[in-house]
């Protein structure tokens, strides 16, 4: 009830949420009558979740933020959905993201932009800002978010959250609309990295829907960040900081907030080697053209007859009532990837875009795997800048892209990465996060590293 009151006297606001449960109550009251009947239940049992759109939802619309899926019902709840109900988590609601997650800033959501409560004049991040935006203005304390290249751990960053995008495989992808699915992956936004461990522990572990997803067990990865916070963890820790990564790209709040953190984790005995990693500046580029491939061949269901919405062109042909629905329904930041995926994938450039970004890739997961051989973690700014104004980059896809520079990299080589508030810059007061990246299925490392930073 509390954040049923919190989300009346602030999203209004706010926008983070798109739709609230109207029996988010009774199954809270079920998981109380249960408990006071003696039933032994989970920790997390009783806390409300908030649930980024892109996650499907039985009693509840799910429209990833698009005018073509508007009010559409999934007949089945996504894979994570399902555990967090499983867990008794009570679902909160359905929060606003850029159409199809495609974005850094929640303004291309067809739904009207989410605001970020640090400012109500700035963005939240995106493309999950309202998961973001719900835990930081405590309307909700846990998020499930989505991200393809940085849409858990940017929108973390400029709302002062913490946000984890884990393992690729870690987390089941079924039920999650797909954006680009070799990159997708489900994870936790929340207030404390011990919050976000106990999110993981719900949702991570292997699902036979989901092709990609890893058979192995998990560890607790809430237990990992109880060992966090009883410190020791850095002692040696080796943390690696990559040198080609443009110092004045950063604004000078975000590149100060970063130097101060890591001569906290100095000061706790880890040590900070410079290590190189010669592809990342050209992570930004490969996944433009790999993401705009994937997601214009994954949106091609939404064709007219199998979801959604259906714009009738009396008279017309089926290609005509196809184009009609999807130039209705898709937003423009939409079309431009469809267009530019279609392009980048068609007979003739393939080799030359598609087959270059691969390459490209695979040299960025080398960087990875060489620099993961001297260190046990990479440290970077999550993301340039703090929270911009609404509007300012709206026009500007460029500039919008390049918010990705740091997140990127990890969805490409399909490592975890955490970001955890790490102060708030001088020259605004806005939150800045800190990025840490781990080698594949070492997400629990990243809650001791996280843990013992908090
Ligand atoms: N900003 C990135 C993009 O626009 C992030 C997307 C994501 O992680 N879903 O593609």
């Amino acid at each position: 009830q509390a954040h049923l009151d919190r989300i009346a006297a602030v999203d209004g606001d706010v926008h983070a949420f798109l739709h609230v449960s109207d029996h988010a109550l009774d199954v809270a009251a079920d998981v109380d009558r249960r408990r006071a009947g003696g039933e032994q239940l989970g920790p997390v049992a009783g806390v409300p979740l908030a649930i980024k759109d892109v996650l499907v939802t039985t009693d509840m619309p799910s429209t990833s933020g698009s005018k073509i899926l508007e009010g559409y019902m999934s007949p089945f709840d996504a894979t994570v959905v399902a555990r967090s109900r499983a867990a008794d988590l009570v679902p909160l609601g359905k929060t606003n993201m850029d159409e199809f997650a495609m974005g850094s800033s929640t303004e291309h959501s067809a739904y009207g932009p989410t605001r970020n409560p640090w400012d109500l004049d700035r963005i939240p991040g995106g493309s999950g800002g309202g998961s973001a935006a719900a835990v930081a203005a405590f309307e909700a304390p846990l998020a499930l978010g989505s991200d393809t290249g940085g849409s858990i751990r940017q929108p973390a960053h400029v709302t002062g959250t913490v946000g984890v995008k884990p393992t690729y495989g870690g987390v089941s992808r079924y039920g999650a609309i797909a954006l680009a699915s070799s990159l997708d992956q489900v994870g936790p936004v929340t207030r404390t990295v011990l919050d976000a461990g106990l999110l993981h522990d719900v949702v991570a572990g292997h699902d036979i829907h989901d092709a990609t997803s890893i058979a192995d067990p998990w560890p607790s990865f809430a237990e990992a960040a109880r060992e966090g916070a009883r410190g020791d963890v850095l002692k040696g820790l080796k943390v690696g900081v990559v040198k080609e990564l443009p110092d004045s790209g950063f604004q000078a709040g975000v590149a100060s907030s970063f130097r101060d953190a890591l001569a906290k984790l100095e000061a706790q005995g880890a040590e900070i080697v410079e290590i190189s990693a010669p592809h990342f500046e050209y992570a930004v580029a490969a996944y433009y053209l790999i993401l705009p491939a994937e997601a214009s061949s994954n949106l091609a269901k939404f064709d007219s007859v199998r979801f959604g919405l259906r714009v009738d062109v009396p008279g017309g042909t089926v290609e005509d009532v196809m184009s009609a629905t999807r130039d209705a329904g898709f937003g423009p930041e939409v079309k431009r990837r469809i267009i530019l995926g279609t392009y980048a994938l068609s007979a003739g450039y393939y080799d030359a875009y598609y087959g270059s970004a691969q390459k490209v890739r695979t040299l960025i997961q080398r960087d990875f795997d060489q620099a993961f051989a001297s260190v046990d973690v990479i440290a970077t700014p999550s993301a340039p800048t703090t929270a911009f104004k609404i509007g300012e980059k709206i026009d500007d896809p460029l500039s919008m892209y390049l918010n990705d520079l740091t997140t990127i990299p990890a969805n490409l080589a399909g490592v975890p990465g955490i970001s955890v508030p790490s102060g708030l810059a001088e020259e605004d007061g806005l939150p800045v996060g800190i990025q840490f990246l781990a080698p594949a299925r070492e997400d629990a490392r990243l809650y001791r590293v996280g843990a013992a930073l908090e």
